[in-house]
């Protein structure tokens, strides 16, 4: 279902004209990218993704950004522990934003676009001693509202203290 791609950055450092040296000082900057099979309108939990690049980017503190680069999709953070939760998310976004005869957009999936702004293209999350600081009942949840898609989400990880 996923396959992640490593776009190491610092790998461009070892091929220029950086010292060893700079490189081993240069803060980690890491983006990784996802892909998603999104067969049904959903919440698809990606935090282990996350987390996956978390540890592949040797990041022990600073901060996770992810994002998706569509229009009719988001990502949020909620619930994870009871699956109701999701289905309830699902019902009251479909009830916030119904499709209206009044809509012009031709391609006929307005409400997925108006879902998709509600929730938000990203979220940022702190990596603390490794690991993402997440509340016990969260997770990262990629939202999909205009399926079946193939769907694709990014990890930037940066250093900092
Ligand atoms: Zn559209």
């Amino acid at each position: 279902m996923y396959v992640c791609v490593d776009f190491n950055a610092v790998r461009e450092f070892h091929n220029g004209e950086y010292s060893k040296q700079t490189f081993l000082n240069y803060p980690r900057v890491m983006l990784f990218e996802f892909q998603l099979s999104a067969p049904r309108a959903d919440f698809y939990n990606i935090t282990s993704k996350v987390r996956e690049a978390i540890a592949k980017s040797g990041v022990a503190a600073g901060i996770a950004v992810v994002y998706c680069p569509h229009t009719t999709a988001g990502i949020t953070i909620n619930e994870n522990a009871d699956p109701d939760v999701v289905h309830d998310l699902l019902i009251g976004l479909d009830k916030a934003f119904p499709d209206r005869a009044e809509f012009r957009h031709a391609e006929g999936n307005s409400a997925a676009h108006l879902k998709a702004s509600a929730v938000g293209s990203s979220a940022t999350i702190i990596v603390n001693n490794g690991k993402l600081v997440l509340g016990t009942w969260q997770s990262i949840y990629f939202c999909e509202f205009d399926p079946p898609r193939e769907r694709t989400f990014f990890v930037k990880v940066v250093n900092c203290l």
